[in-house]
């Protein structure tokens, strides 16, 4: 029997992550954390001093940026940045930011697509990103789009910062979402939009747990399990 891989891609803030996490926990397959890829970039180039929009001055930083992930068997996913651990570094707003940034830049998402493909070549995966249906992972098992009003992800994103002690009024919250969103899909290169065979799980008014379970169903459907 091949390999399975299940796609979820959405904005951010749907609760992906989480979502995913659990679920490939559930499955007993790696998770893989597109996101944290583009963030750990995002904060090299602000650790060197690189504009994270300026296309040359990243691209040319590329070839330095070793980037790797290690994974543990309770579905952690630590980063690693040239030797460094910046698992927690890479989650801080500005690097949210810079990494949206980076992330457009056409060498940067060739650069890094190996890095996800080999993955699902080696392991059954359940990665979550922006365009794992669409381009990462055309032939994936099972595709998911995995979404909320942008209401509904700036009040948990709002939450989030305030249990981890970086508090932001929530209008700054939105609109940061709302700009993420905006830069996310009207991009050149790898815009998010949903798969045309992609199943859509909207969170908007579900609980965690809830959400949990309406993504799994599907996931398994998929599945044929
Ligand atoms: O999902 P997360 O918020 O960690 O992603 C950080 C940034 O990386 C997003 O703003 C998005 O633009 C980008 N990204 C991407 N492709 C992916 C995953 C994330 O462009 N597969």
């Amino acid at each position: 029997m091949g390999l399975n891989s299940v796609a979820i891609d959405g904005p951010s803030g749907a609760g992906k992550s989480t979502l995913a996490r659990r679920a490939a926990q559930a499955l007993g397959y790696l998770y893989v954390d597109t996101g944290a890829i583009y963030r750990a970039l995002g904060l090299f180039a602000l650790e060197r001093g690189a504009d994270p929009a300026d296309e040359a001055a990243v691209e040319a930083l590329l070839p330095q940026a070793e980037i790797r992930m290690e994974h543990g068997g309770d579905g952690t996913q630590r980063m690693y940045l040239c030797g460094e651990d910046v698992t927690e570094a890479i989650r801080r707003p500005e690097v949210s930011r810079a990494a949206s940034l980076v992330s457009a830049i056409p060498a940067v998402r060739a650069y890094l697509l190996e890095m996800q493909r080999d993955l699902a070549r080696r392991h059954d995966v359940v990665m979550d990103g922006r365009d794992i249906g669409t381009v990462v992972l055309p032939q994936a098992t099972v595709k998911i789009f995995l979404t909320a009003s942008p209401e509904a992800r700036a009040r948990r994103r709002y939450k989030e910062l305030e249990e981890r002690g970086l508090s932001q009024p929530y209008e700054k919250v939105l609109s940061d979402i709302v700009e993420r969103d905006r830069k996310d899909t009207t991009r050149e290169t790898a815009p998010l939009r949903q798969a045309e065979d992609a199943a859509v799980v909207d969170t908007t008014s579900l609980d965690l747990e809830e959400s949990f379970q309406a993504l799994l169903e599907r996931i398994k459907g998929g599945l044929g399990r």
